[in-house]
């Protein structure tokens, strides 16, 4: 009879060991002997860290490496469900947002410059962008059951809008050295309750986010973080929802491939949008012209939002 094994399930800091390889404590899963309900060995699990490591001491290698020949057959489990991640008390949230009515970040700034403060007031009560110090925002990832996984603290330019590259993490920031992270899809909270006959927009940057949202409520807006972020695992609560896919320019090729992929893992409808490849100019498209940029250019050219929206709307 075949052997059977299956990843112990986490039940607190206590069922997770160092890993041998990178040495990182509470990373190690075990795997566990389903005849026996126990570890095969100390060492016998997969790291946590499975990019930056990839520890992965299978059962059946342990037994080949004593000589032994058992196929140990791994009862599949879905390691997102099982790998641990921390997260941050909403209560957080709460306590760092009020000041955003009183004191504005320099991207809000910006945004009230482009948009005017009640399209912006919108904006962020939906993403409950928060202010830290020197006028920094915080972007908190919330999950689509409302869990906050992190916040990540961005510094941008009040006149250009421009992000100065200057970001910290908010775990960190709050003292946890030990806290493992598990990105979202930034805006997923919005997807808690929402009807499917809604309109995802999928875009790649925070600010491409904020510009849309400041222009249009017509969908509801989700972005990856960056170019890395567009996975399958970062998207799986799009499911059974439509999505359309916006790249900055550069990205569309690749991101073309991805959406293949991922709209089949998660099942979702995604379709590309050649808005901007067909609006940025050569130049524009080698500098990675983005969503925000495109919709601040408009602004400055004088027209009215309302046009743009429509524009926007109906052609992306
Ligand atoms: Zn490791």
């Amino acid at each position: 009879m075949k052997n059977k094994s299956h990843l112990q399930k986490y039940s607190g800091p206590n069922s997770r060991y160092t890993c041998p390889r990178c040495g990182k404590p509470r990373e190690l899963v075990l795997y566990i002997n389903e005849e026996t309900g126990q570890p095969y060995a100390p060492n016998v699990g997969i790291c946590n860290r499975r990019d930056k490591c990839g520890y992965n001491y299978t059962p059946s290698q342990f037994f080949s490496d004593k000589g032994e020949i058992r196929e140990v057959e791994i009862v599949p489990t879905r390691p997102a469900d099982i790998i641990h991640f921390d997260t941050i008390s909403f209560g957080a949230v709460g306590t760092l947002f009020p000041n955003a009515r009183k004191l504005w970040c320099n991207h809000r700034i910006h945004l009230a410059a482009l948009f005017g403060d009640d399209r912006v007031s919108k904006m962020h009560e939906d993403y409950m962008i928060g202010v830290y110090k020197n006028r920094m925002s915080i972007f908190w990832q919330m999950d689509e059951k409302g869990v906050v996984r992190t916040g990540k603290i961005m510094q941008y330019d009040p006149e250009t809008g421009h992000n100065t590259g200057i970001f910290r993490w908010m775990h960190k920031e709050i003292g946890r050295p030990e806290f493992v992270l598990k990105q979202c899809l930034y805006g997923a909270h919005l997807l808690k309750g929402l009807e499917l006959t809604r309109t995802i927009l999928l875009v790649e940057s925070y600010k491409n986010t904020h510009f849309v949202r400041c222009l249009t409520s017509f969908f509801v807006v989700v972005s990856t973080d960056n170019k890395g972020g567009f996975t399958a695992e970062r998207c799986k609560p799009l499911k059974g929802r439509n999505v359309i896919v916006l790249p900055d320019c550069g990205a569309y090729d690749d991101w073309e491939k991805k959406a293949r992929y991922i709209s089949r893992e998660v099942g979702c409808s995604m379709r590309m949008s050649t808005f901007l490849e067909e609006r940025a100019t050569e130049e524009q498209k080698a500098e990675g012209y983005d969503i925000a940029d495109w919709i601040q250019d408009q602004i400055l050219f004088g027209r009215a939002l309302v046009d743009i929206e429509n524009e926007f709307i109906e052609a992306v």
